[in-house]
């Protein structure tokens, strides 16, 4: 429990007191809140954490080694204390799905919670203004969430700056739109093709969990209808469908990570 004792003349009371986290997943929005409320002098009570799964790209790592230099605080790294085979294992092998997204309660949220316990806290969100999307991550009662960035009219061009004028943009937004395992589920194809680019192992490493169930013939497979060897082989025309959907006015690559995140269904907690 986080409290304090309060001496009032002959009495002692034991106060206790709200704790203030954010959590950093890795990806824009959060470091860029985790900057803003630094740069107004606003950080002074926060608690940092990042929930690992220990399937992280490489670059997460870089870039929270980043984020802890210009905070100048730790980031608490969280973790369910097992590895994904581990849990893979006790979901009978079922690979994570969006409709079966068992990997972010045990592996996120289930440690995020086990961090609060029963402190009363306030968890600050980087849902910017410009944005229509949920940002309650955890039930429990005792954590409130607050959304700075909504409360300030902050929208993605303001992110963008905060990035750009001190830690930069995370590298894998080169070739991906969101944070979050190498392996998730929520990447769209032609992601899946930049991780086969860029993290070759890693790209096989996934592939190894893909299974064909021998008697039904049924795949199970992180990408609808298609194992990954499949999506490399028809690598030309994933690429330029997912070129035609961006198309004309779009140019930027910082416009065509919010293009891609809108309506974005991944869990704030592995993405934001
Ligand atoms: S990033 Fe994707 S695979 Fe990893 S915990 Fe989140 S939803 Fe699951």
């Amino acid at each position: 429990m986080n409290s304090e004792k309060l001496a009032n003349g002959t009495t002692t009371v034991e106060v206790q007191r709200t704790r203030h986290i954010l959590g950093l997943s890795g990806g824009k929005d959060s470091a860029a809140l985790a900057i803003y409320l630094k740069d107004q002098g606003r950080d002074a009570d926060i608690e940092y954490f990042f929930c690992d799964t220990g399937s992280e790209l490489r670059e997460v790592y870089d870039y929270l080694d980043r984020l802890e230099d210009y905070l100048a605080k730790p980031i608490e790294r969280l973790s369910s204390g097992r590895s994904f085979d581990h849990h893979l294992k006790r979901f009978n092998g079922f690979l994570p799905a969006p409709h079966a997204r068992w990997c972010t309660r045990v592996m996120k949220i289930e440690p995020l919670e086990a961090f609060v316990g029963t402190d009363p806290c306030v968890s600050y969100i980087g849902i910017r203004a410009d944005e229509h999307r949920q940002g309650y991550i955890s039930h429990k009662p005792n954590i409130k969430a607050d959304y700075p960035f909504i409360d300030d009219g902050i929208v993605k061009a303001d992110v963008f700056r905060i990035l750009e004028d001190s830690v930069g943009i995370p590298d894998y937004y080169r070739w991906r739109s969101r944070s979050g395992c190498y392996f998730c589920f929520f990447q769209r194809r032609d992601e899946w093709i930049g991780l086969a680019e860029n993290h070759p192992d890693l790209f096989e490493q996934a592939k190894q969990y893909e299974k064909v169930d021998p008697e039904t013939g049924k795949l199970f497979t992180w990408v609808q209808g298609m194992t990954l060897n499949e999506v490399l082989q028809h690598k030309d025309e994933i690429r330029s469908s997912a070129a035609n959907k961006r198309s004309t006015k779009i140019l930027a690559w910082q416009d065509r990570i919010m293009l891609e995140n809108e309506d974005d269904p991944a869990c704030l907690v592995c993405t934001l």
